[in-house]
């Protein structure tokens, strides 16, 4: 019999979560957070059908991913970490979607690129000064902007404060996204991805639970 692999674990987690919330596990996509793993650690998981990657820095990307989508063309990128407007066309090209749209700057240089991923605005939910995101009471304006440029908005993502529950801060978004019209919720990393699914989570961002701790 096969070992079970951290991968098995986090996805029984997933369909566990989904299933209490009496929502269907195949409406959460799991996103492998690959950020630092080299390539020899993520091909188990693209052999093991894994599809679905995170990585926080388009240079990094750039060397690690080519080679491997030569093998297995049908990955799906995703961008999870701050983003430069000059490095736009070049995550645009690159990347399936894009979880960190935060300003209008990179709204701008994504709306020039030839082909621009899926989106999701990233919020301030924990309303702290150093981190990234819109802040909550500029997020209808935001969306509007985003909507009138054409893109295509897939929802909301936050990364909660650090040492606080999480859940409450994954319920603010759900109700953000609510009352918005808005369906997609990239939400909960290794510590909380169970209560994100819980709360309504479509994306899950998971690095450490699958890879170990990162170096
Ligand atoms: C690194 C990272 C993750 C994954 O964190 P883990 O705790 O290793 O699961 C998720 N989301 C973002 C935005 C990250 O930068």
């Amino acid at each position: 019999m096969a070992e079970t692999t951290p991968l098995d674990t986090v996805r029984a987690s997933i369909a566990h979560a989904a299933k209490v919330a009496g929502r269907k596990p195949d409406d959460i996509t799991l996103i492998a957070v690959s950020k630092t793993r080299t390539a020899d650690e993520i091909r188990p998981l693209l052999e093991a059908g894994h599809r679905d990657f995170g990585e926080s820095r388009v240079q990094e990307a750039e060397a690690k991913w080519p080679a491997l989508k030569a093998d297995f063309p049908d990955v799906r990128l995703h961008m999870i970490g701050q983003l430069q407007s000059n490095k736009a066309a070049d995550a645009a090209a690159l990347f399936d979607v894009i979880h960190s749209l935060d300003r209008d700057s990179l709204l701008d240089a994504l709306a020039k690129a030839d082909a621009c991923p899926d989106l999701f605005v990233q919020v301030n939910i924990g309303g702290e000064e150093q981190k990234g995101g819109v802040a909550v009471a500029d997020l209808p304006d935001f969306l509007a902007r985003v909507r009138e440029a054409g893109l295509p908005l897939a929802g909301l993502m936050c990364i909660p404060p650090q040492g606080l529950e999480a859940s409450p801060f994954f319920a603010l978004l759900a109700e953000l996204a609510r009352r918005n019209g808005l369906d997609g919720l990239s939400m909960g990393m290794s510590e909380d991805y169970e209560s994100a699914v819980r709360q309504g989570a479509t994306h899950v961002r998971v690095g450490t639970a699958l890879f170990g701790a990162r170096g």
